[in-house]
């Protein structure tokens, strides 16, 4: 095994790729193909990423058998991409033991949102409980952590034989991964970015006050600084622990996000 020289080989065609011009093709609509061969890359603009994540999956096998750890992913990895399909995402991809959507086209920001406080609603009534039914007191310590952000995403099919994957380079994916990894479990962590698109949604941003503790709507997402982010790092927001679609409201308030509304008369009556 000539390793030295592979290595040497690898360095010219290092310095050849940096050199070589590439083109970037603006991509109005979503793309459905990448190239491979040629040095072009799609670009494609304000695309929003979702990023969720296991918390803690690294402890799973410990102390646990093989078949007992499958059975959580089944559980876990296989319904976060149910989930997250029924929001109609242009690109879903999983990768360890999370996933990552890309959303695009109408209602984008909408369509993104209702997913990540899905995944975490999904994490929150029916992963952990499950996981506390089954497990007991061995239940393991984790939940679904996601992250949310947006920009322009470059993408270009890189590989060898036959593992031709899409690389998805530029803000979106990147940043929601590191929002994601900032949360906790049961958290979800926007940008600055998203967070303007939602600021004055009182639909996404008060809660339906329908609570005993809660009786009025009531704002629900706190500033948090994400210290991994290069920029905004401190205009972040965060939905805390514990919240998801209320059980009697939740349905009504998800469809009126995706059919754009903005507007709630009681919040605006408690602002007046
Ligand atoms: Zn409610």
């Amino acid at each position: 095994m000539n390793v030295n020289e592979f290595l040497d080989d690898l360095r010219d065609r290092v310095d050849g790729e940096l050199v070589n011009p590439v083109e970037i093709e603006e991509a109005a609509v979503f793309p459905d193909q990448f190239y491979v061969e040629r040095r072009t890359w799609k670009r494609i603009r304000d695309v929003v990423a979702v990023v969720a994540d296991l918390k803690g999956s690294t402890n799973f096998s410990y102390n646990r058998r093989p078949e007992a750890t499958a059975r959580i992913y089944e559980a876990a990895t296989g319904n976060m991409a149910r989930t997250i399909e029924r929001f109609e995402p242009d690109f879903v991809d999983i990768q360890g033991d999370g996933l990552f959507g890309l959303f695009h086209g109408h209602r984008r920001y909408q369509r993104a949102m209702c997913a990540a406080i899905t995944l975490k609603s999904f994490g929150i009534q029916a992963l952990e409980a499950a996981l506390d039914d089954h497990f007991g007191v061995d239940a393991p310590d984790t939940g679904i952590k996601v992250g949310m952000a947006s920009g322009t995403i470059i993408v270009k099919n890189v590989g060898v034989r036959g593992t031709n994957e899409p690389v998805w380079a530029g803000r979106p994916v990147n940043y929601a991964t590191k929002c994601a990894q900032a949360a906790d479990k049961q958290e979800l962590i926007i940008t600055p970015q998203v967070w303007e698109h939602f600021a004055d949604n009182h639909w996404v941003a008060y809660s339906c006050g329908c609570s005993e503790e809660n009786t009025t709507p009531s704002e629900l997402w706190d500033p948090i600084t994400v210290e991994k982010l290069p920029e905004g790092a401190a205009d972040c927001r965060r939905l805390r622990t514990g919240i998801a679609w209320c059980s009697t409201h939740g349905d009504q308030f998800c469809q009126a996000i995706l059919d754009g509304l903005r507007l709630r008369k009681s919040v605006v009556a408690a602002a007046a």
